[in-house]
This record gives C-alpha cells, sequence and structure tokens, in this order.
C-alpha cells in the first residue's frame, strides 16, 4: 500500500471537443466562437458569455465547420452571411493544419 502520493500530482485540464474532427484536447489548443447579441465572435479569453463552440486552429477543421454548418448545428442558430464571412475572414489567419 504505497499509492498514497498519486493524487496530488493529478492536474485537472479543462477539456474540450473541436466541432470539426471530435478530437478532445486541452481548451488552451481550440479557439472558441460565441455567439452574442452582435453575431459571431472570436473569444480568446474563453470569458465572453453565451453560447460557444471550440475549433482546432487549422484551417482543415474551419473548412468543415463551415462546409457541414457543423457550428450552426452546435450553436443552436443560423449564422447570417455576415458571420460567415468573419469566419472565412479568422480563418485566413489560421495555419494550414494543427499541430
Ligand atoms: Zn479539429
Amino acid at each position: 500500500m504505497s499509492n498514497k502520493s498519486e493524487k496530488k500530482h493529478v492536474r485537472h485540464v479543462p477539456q474540450r471537443t473541436c466541432i470539426a474532427c471530435r478530437q478532445t484536447l486541452p481548451k488552451r489548443s481550440l479557439i472558441r466562437l460565441v455567439r452574442t447579441d452582435e453575431g459571431l465572435q472570436l473569444d480568446p479569453t474563453g470569458k465572453v458569455s453565451g453560447r460557444g463552440a471550440y475549433l482546432h486552429d487549422s484551417k482543415a477543421c474551419w473548412n468543415i465547420a463551415i462546409q457541414h454548418r457543423l457550428l450552426e448545428k452546435s450553436l443552436k442558430t443560423e449564422l447570417s452571411d455576415k458571420d460567415l464571412e468573419k469566419m472565412r475572414l479568422w480563418m485566413e489567419d489560421l495555419p494550414d493544419n494543427a499541430e
């Protein structure tokens, strides 16, 4: 019986799921998108209140999300053309593949 010290080394890292590839990752590796009254917003701080969805910081996953309207399903809302345009702009800054 010598497993006393095991517990204190377990760190709880918040995990979230990318809505495109369904991989579960630490929150930090994902980008949070939030639906607000002003439309879709990026939430780098994770502090914006509202219904949010997580996506990888990779163009591949954003493409999947846009093509299959995954964000709409996840946020339970219809995205306006303006929102989709914003997503495409944000996507431009992302690397092609996730690490
Ligand atoms: Zn992904």
